[in-house]
């Protein structure tokens, strides 16, 4: 278990992959006794965060960035929390658990945090994006790093993602978050670092999408690509664009 203070009571807790590329982040903010998460990760990572935050401490409420089993599946070791997820989250992921729907623009407090939440497809047609106190924003799959900290090429949830994935990163660019927390891989701080992580990543779908055949990754991909990890996640688009 690795720790990373974001800001005062916002405390980011990542694990190293068992086996696999990538490490897994729970965000924990804290009001006094209680606690919201942002991702629950495996059962194993919410469990250990559970056993971390001690018997004073309970958990009110699970925000899930998106509906794939590394973000969710932490909701089983929290049967209590309210999970919160976007507008048409599938819910057979959580076996038929009830989730609270997050509308696009919607806002909520948190002691003295201020949550605000946008639809962010493109990794998943369910993704969400949380802004916390204006500053730090968790993207969920929208940038994914190794745990080496290799940046990934973004990977698409469909056919029809790519415009969807597009959008969603332009809109995290304009944000200009001060933080932004990634789902996997390393915390990013300052807004130059952030813009750069998010032009690689749209530089790199708007090749794709310019292109009307299959492309090497190189082609796509701005700079050396020997430093990109997950090459597959490239061969899976083209798959999905129907380009493979
Ligand atoms: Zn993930």
């Amino acid at each position: 278990m690795f720790f990373e203070v974001i800001r005062t009571e916002i405390q980011a807790i990542s694990f190293a992959p068992e086996s696999g590329d990538f490490a897994t982040w729970i965000l924990v903010l804290r009001d006094n006794d209680r606690a919201l998460l942002i991702d629950s990760g495996y059962e194993r990572h919410a469990a250990a965060v559970i056993d971390h935050l001690g018997d004073s401490v309970r958990v009110d409420s699970v925000v899930l960035s998106h509906e794939h089993e590394d973000h969710a599946y932490g909701c089983r070791e929290l049967p209590e929390a309210e999970v919160l997820g976007a507008e048409g989250f599938p819910e057979d992921v959580l076996v038929g658990r009830a989730v609270t729907e997050i509308a696009d623009g919607a806002r909520i407090r948190f002691g003295d945090h201020e949550l605000s939440f946008r639809i962010t497809p493109g990794h998943s047609r369910y993704h969400l994006t949380t802004l916390i106190d204006e500053a730090v924003a968790h993207v969920g799959d929208l940038l994914i790093f190794t745990h080496e900290g290799r940046p990934t090429p973004p990977y698409l949830s469909d056919a029809e993602a790519l415009d969807d994935h597009v959008r969603s990163l332009e809109w995290v660019k304009g944000l200009a978050p001060e933080i932004l927390v990634p789902g996997h891989g390393p915390v990013l701080r300052g807004r130059e670092e952030i813009a750069g992580a998010v032009d690689l990543r749209l530089h790199y779908l708007r090749a794709l999408g310019d292109a009307s055949c299959a492309v090497g990754l190189e082609e796509c991909w701005p700079v050396d690509v020997g430093e990109v990890g997950r090459h597959d996640f490239h061969e899976m688009n083209l798959g999905k664009l129907g380009m493979g």
